[in-house]
């Protein structure tokens, strides 16, 4: 007899139409419903593997609890290898249960090196601020969003494993510090949406603020799925810095911005009073010119109310190629006479630099390959876009446009940019 239990995936069983290609069948007749396990992944990615496929090779099973699985008929060493085959068959049809759209999780044994690509993994600008990314995906539809993140976003997603993040965040943090004497960093979690959706983020943040090296963990947030208990465990320990969007203060006007009708503005400035009475806080509303830039006065006037005096970062809304534009931006020389007369009006200053941060340069990490380099690569995942993937070499991935996808394919790349080891890739010859 096996038992599986997994803390980050539940199961539940469930009944659905019968997938012909699945297994082949020659029955061509109507699709008839089908008994499935669906499976779970951090509380937001779905799959599925058949009854029929897991008696065909682990016979009977029973689910124990939403977490457990036990297998009579079979020993457990071979439970756990069939099991995790069936899994990561399932895998390959992972989709956002928020969205619908395709998910890839990013784990230990996946084969994608987590340095390489800004929307997943680690980013490291050779400074004192670590970016890192466990998640893509957003619960709102910001009409100003810089990723055309959100609901109603078609692009693939990803979900990385936290032990995954967690080791390579800590050989990273090492590198860093070889040679060096406490180098001190903050580690950033700021992602292509809302990083409160990843399950695990309490245990991820919990995790880093225990490593040495780390001064403060920063965290962008819209707010929305924080709750007291969580700012209550959150803050526990005090290196946290929470980075709030908050676009306006009117009801109407916040929804019409977040771009969800069930935005709630009371709540989310309910959790930043709450957090401002606890840790570091830092508010940062986006001004789109047009919509809400009548909405500051408001915004400074409430950060003002708040305890222990809160940054308050107003951010110039910017043009982007692949984001929404309601608008169009403002130039740096509007922005800035705004923040004067804002700041100056209100007493509260307005205009931020590095030094707020402390952010300071730190090792340079080595790059395997530069800028025009021609190189072999091997796709492993799509990207985000639609004919667009990711290929690695040199334990980093490189994001490769106009590229139709065929997992393990060996390919040429010239590469278009190693910027802070971050790359892309042309395709080159066949
Ligand atoms: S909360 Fe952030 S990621 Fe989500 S839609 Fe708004 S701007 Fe985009």
């Amino acid at each position: 007899m096996a038992k599986l239990n997994f803390e980050t995936l539940s199961f539940q069983e469930f009944v659905c139409n019968s997938d012909k290609t699945e297994d082949n069948s020659k029955d061509t007749s109507v699709d008839l419903p089908e008994k499935s396990l669906k499976i779970t992944l951090l509380k937001f990615f779905n799959s599925k593997i058949s009854f029929k496929q897991l008696n065909k090779y682990l016979g009977s099973f029973k689910l124990l609890d939403e977490h457990t699985i036990e297998f009579p008929e079979i020993k457990q060493e071979k439970a756990e290898l069939l099991f995790s085959q069936l899994l990561a068959d399932s895998f390959e049809e992972l989709t956002n249960s928020l969205t619908g759209n395709k998910t890839f999780y990013i784990h230990r044994n996946s084969g994608v090196p987590l340095i390489g690509n800004v929307a997943f993994g680690i980013v490291y600008r050779d400074s004192s601020i670590i970016e890192i990314k466990p998640i893509t995906s957003c619960n709102l539809n910001c009409m100003y969003c810089s990723v055309s993140e959100g609901l109603n976003s078609d692009k693939k997603d990803f979900v990385v494993e936290k032990e995954y993040l967690i080791e390579e965040l800590s050989k990273l943090l090492n590198f860093i510090n070889k040679n060096v004497d406490h180098e001190k960093v903050e580690v950033h979690i700021g992602v292509q949406g809302e990083p409160f959706l990843y399950a695990d983020m309490e245990e991820l943040i919990s995790e880093i603020q225990q490593m040495r090296n780390v001064s403060c963990v920063s965290i962008d947030t819209n707010g929305t799925l924080l709750t007291k208990n969580i700012l209550d465990r959150l803050s526990k320990n005090g290196k946290l810095r929470i980075n709030f969007s908050l676009d306006a203060i009117e009801p109407e006007l916040a929804k019409r911005m977040a771009g969800v009708d069930n935005y709630n503005v009371k709540h989310v400035t309910e959790m930043i009073k709450y957090a401002s009475e606890k840790v570091k806080v830092l508010i940062a509303p986006i001004i789109v010119p047009g919509f809400n830039e009548q909405e500051m006065e408001k915004i400074v006037e409430f950060v003002k109310s708040l305890p222990n005096e809160p940054i308050l970062g107003i951010q110039n809304f910017l043009n982007y190629k692949t984001g929404r534009n309601p608008c169009r931006a403002w130039t740096w020389q509007t922005f800035y006479l705004f923040l004067s007369e804002l700041s100056e009006t209100h007493g509260y200053k307005l205009k931020l630099c590095k030094e707020d941060f402390n952010i300071h340069k730190t090792k340079e990490l080595p790059k395997p390959f530069k800028l025009g380099d021609v190189i072999t690569a091997k796709l492993v995942i799509e990207d985000r876009f639609n004919r667009s993937c990711i290929a690695v070499a040199g334990n980093r991935n490189i994001s490769v446009p106009n590229c139709p996808f065929r997992e393990g394919k060996k390919v040429k790349l010239k590469l278009s940019r190693d910027k802070h080891n971050v790359f892309v890739g042309k395709l080159v010859g066949k």
